[in-house]
């Protein structure tokens, strides 16, 4: 088995561990960060922070690219 990655590249979350429970997708609040689609330029929100100078993509688009 390999590890967890969603090949995020790197989380700007600045903190590594949270530390604790288990509620990752369960009641943990979810910070949805306004974002403009680098793809159809469409207004998205976006479950990470939006990196500057990184594209951005609304999960229409997310998938299309998606790189393994
Ligand atoms: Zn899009």
């Amino acid at each position: 088995m390999g590890r967890f990655d969603g090949g995020n590249g790197g989380r700007g979350f600045g903190g590594g561990n949270r530390g604790g429970g288990g509620f990752r997708f369960n009641m943990g609040p979810r910070e949805m960060h306004k974002a403009v689609c680098s793809d159809c330029k469409k207004e998205c929100e976006v479950p990470f922070k939006p990196t500057e100078g990184k594209p951005v993509y609304c999960k229409d688009c997310y998938p299309k690219h998606k790189k393994f």
